[in-house]
């Protein structure tokens, strides 16, 4: 599980930074790419990394402007011109399905996949098996939600050492043993399952948020995340800029992170008016208030490295 950002800036594209959109890797989980926004010329910076579009299985948007959508046309485009076959969901606020079948309509774009449009409001946008992904309504110009993707828990490994030096051979006894059954070995001994399952091994989870002002949703969303992705369009001092664009500053964000415990912020949407050293600047007043916080530029990548057995 890798977050991959392709685009980092605020409002318009400059040379440094193209407007929004951040990938989260899932191919060792389910050989999938998930994309969250997509700005214009996304399909661009996606020629500068390894993603394979034909892998991006889910899109989702948090808010309708256009700095986090204007590059979804084109991108639905070049998957099926590329050989893409396999279903695409896309999942957005109300308006997703207008704007997406407006411009594949009136361009003649044919696309030779399944295209699935959702509209979200908050709660449960997608689950299945192995995550579960809730949207909160944040606070900004237009309805702009934030996403808390949580990996579930997968069950913990049969504890086989421990039951070879009890003399248990492998066999169907021990899928009983996995469920935690009661199992009554040949000689007369019952054992309990339960003490030969290690404890199951925690999912990881990634909160990432579309434009807004400092909110309590988003702190409820990050709750204890394994990752915080927050917008930082403006230095603190810049906060009356920051209310009156609904936007958020980096001392903002870092409260977000603070007060939800999380274990990482990561700031994005940055203006284009802070450059070179002036982004050493923002994060070091992100500091001041949450310790372990990141900038991020176009193509920086993060790892999200499942925790050990800890209950935490
Ligand atoms: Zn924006
Ligand atoms: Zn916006």
């Amino acid at each position: 599980m890798e977050l991959l950002f392709l685009g980092t800036g605020s409002g318009v594209p400059s040379k440094g930074r193209n407007v929004s959109a951040i990938a989260l890797q899932l191919l060792e989980e389910r050989g999938a790419t998930w994309l969250f926004d997509c700005g214009e010329a996304t399909q661009h910076q996606i020629l500068h990394t390894s993603i394979r579009p034909r892998r991006i299985e889910r899109i989702f948007i948090t808010h309708l402007h256009g700095d986090h959508i204007f590059g979804l046309p084109g991108l639905l485009g070049s998957r099926s011109f590329q050989g893409g076959e396999t279903p695409l969901f896309v999942y957005g606020p109300a308006g997703i399905r207008s704007f997406i079948e407006t411009a594949l309509t009136v361009s003649g774009t044919r696309l030779k996949y399944e295209l699935h449009i959702e509209e979200f409001t908050e709660g449960v946008v997608f689950q299945d098996e192995q995550f579960i992904v809730t949207a909160k309504l944040l606070d900004h110009g237009l309805p702009s939600y934030g996403f808390r993707i949580v990996e579930k828990d997968l069950p913990g490994t049969l504890l086989v050492d421990e039951l070879r030096a009890l003399g248990v051979k492998p066999g169907s006894i021990y899928q009983q043993i996995k469920r935690g059954e009661l199992v009554t070995l040949d000689d007369g001994t019952v054992i309990d399952g339960r003490n030969f399952v290690a404890p199951p091994k925690k999912g990881r989870i990634v909160a990432i948020m579309g434009d807004t002002r400092y909110c309590e949703a988003s702190v409820e969303l990050a709750k204890r995340a394994d990752v915080l992705v927050h917008e930082a369009t403006f230095s603190a001092e810049e906060a009356h800029l920051a209310h009156d664009y609904y936007h958020s500053t980096t001392l903002q964000a870092a409260e977000v992170a603070k007060r939800a415990e999380v274990k990482q912020l990561i700031l994005t949407h940055i203006s284009s008016r802070y450059q070179g050293n002036m982004c050493d600047q923002l994060v070091e007043e992100a500091k001041t208030i949450f310790p372990n916080v990141a900038l991020a530029f176009d193509f920086s990548s993060f790892p999200i490295i499942r925790k050990g057995n800890d209950e935490g």
